[in-house]
């Protein structure tokens, strides 16, 4: 139940709802913050702004959409923002004595409001550079996974050549030994304390983490266990991505270790149904490969997640795209437990996909274009899959 009472001196309605994962102080109207448990500020809402705080200390507006297009903040407002949040927190502290809550109540909040302003702006900033030591950035998740607590077994993209996609671009490839993916594990437990109350599930990163080969990827698997799991409860659940290409080297049997290991959703960027389409972005493999990969990780008791990329392959390929994309979607044994995106694409900076589709004389589609192919994938895979999730994908928007 919210804490509510009237501010004894501006007469404003305070609200307070301070769950075990999540602490939400509302100190007047129309205005809140949202802290995880560890007192981090996570969002706030001010001035009819929508602001989310990412672990490394950005502040972006949302739009109405939630994460489509996101303005940051410069640090002049950033602070400004800041040194009225914290105004309004301590005054809550103050005055807390006065208000007519029960003493229970009193006491809860104050906890709840010690624990917020115990991260001031000068530790927010210095959280955030511990979070930067950590992790290199995380370059994208799949929108259900935001909440995860995201570990890099992996570093970088095994393949990191298809021409679309610069979301690895700054780093090599390698996978973390057994010694020093512990060490990562334990200074992210650290490092979270006890905002880990928040977090939902460990996605393992970076990309393709699942293409470590078998047994040292039990290691990894059985390391996060150890490190965030809790002795004598079921293994917490596990997400990663895979490409359809590399899904092949493994066997449902392998799946199945890894399902028991924890893994609970692998998430397959198909793009397109259409190899000659997978070919001229040099994405390995073939759509056959996902069809295929797709089967394997069902077989072996995995929900999958697969994402096709509206756009892509520009006028040319717009027709074929969306029938092949279909018919192969289409052939997945999907159920509810599975989902479904749809991203769009947007050029990356430093990617050749943008040169080479002019030179072949490609034309992006234009957005009404964009939309009407979203519409048409979506349409016909709701139809199709009545109950797998469908639902867009704003990689743009993404921010931790
Ligand atoms: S699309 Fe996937 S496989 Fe291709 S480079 Fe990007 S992360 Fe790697």
């Amino acid at each position: 139940m919210p804490i509510t009472f009237t501010h004894p001196h501006s007469g404003e309605r305070v609200t307070a709802n301070l769950q075990p994962q999540v602490i939400v102080i509302s100190p007047r109207y129309a205005e809140s913050y949202s802290f995880d448990r560890a007192g981090r500020l996570l969002s706030l809402f001010m001035d009819g702004r929508s602001i989310q705080r990412t672990l490394d200390h950005r502040f972006l507006i949302r739009n109405k959409e939630g994460a489509v297009r996101r303005l940051e903040l410069s640090p002049d407002e950033r602070d400004v923002l800041l040194g009225r949040l914290f105004a309004n927190l301590r005054d809550l502290r103050t005055i807390l004595p006065e208000s007519t809550l029960p003493p229970a109540d009193q006491t809860r909040l104050a906890d709840a409001l010690d624990t917020v302003l115990a991260m001031p702006p000068e530790a927010l900033e210095a959280d955030a550079e511990a979070y930067r030591r950590l992790f290199l950035p995380v370059s994208i998740l799949p929108p259900d996974q935001y909440l995860a607590l995201v570990v890099q077994a992996t570093i970088g993209c095994s393949w990191n050549r298809c021409t679309f996609c610069g979301l690895y671009r700054d780093r090599a490839f390698r996978v973390r030994g057994a010694d020093e993916f512990r060490a990562h594990c334990r200074a992210v437990r650290d490092f979270f304390g006890a905002g880990l109350s928040l977090r939902r599930g460990v996605f393992l990163a970076d990309a393709n983490a699942l293409t470590v080969p078998q047994p040292r990827l039990l290691t990894l698997m059985a390391i996060v266990q150890e490190v965030f799991g809790q002795p004598g409860q079921p293994p917490l659940p596990v997400f990663s991505f895979i490409s359809a290409f590399d899904a092949q080297r493994k066997t449902v049997q392998d799946w199945t270790a890894l399902r028991e290991g924890g893994l609970a959703r692998v998430y397959i960027g198909l793009e397109t149904g259409s190899d000659e389409l997978l070919r001229f972005v040099r994405k390995p493999g073939r759509a056959s490969d996902a069809l295929a990969a797709v089967r394997d990780l069902k077989a072996a008791g995995l929900a999958v997640g697969v994402i096709a990329m509206v756009g892509l392959g520009g006028d040319r390929f717009a027709a074929q795209h969306v029938q092949e994309t279909l018919a192969v979607i289409g052939e997945m044994p999907l159920d509810g437990r599975d989902v479904i995106y749809l991203s769009v694409y947007r050029p990356a900076p430093g990617t050749e996909y943008p040169t080479l589709a002019e030179q072949a004389g490609i034309r992006p589609l234009t957005p009404e274009e964009e939309a009407v192919q979203q519409r048409t994938l979506q349409t016909a895979l709701r139809q199709r899959f009545p109950h797998t999730r469908v639902a867009p994908y704003y990689v743009e928007g993404f921010a931790l």
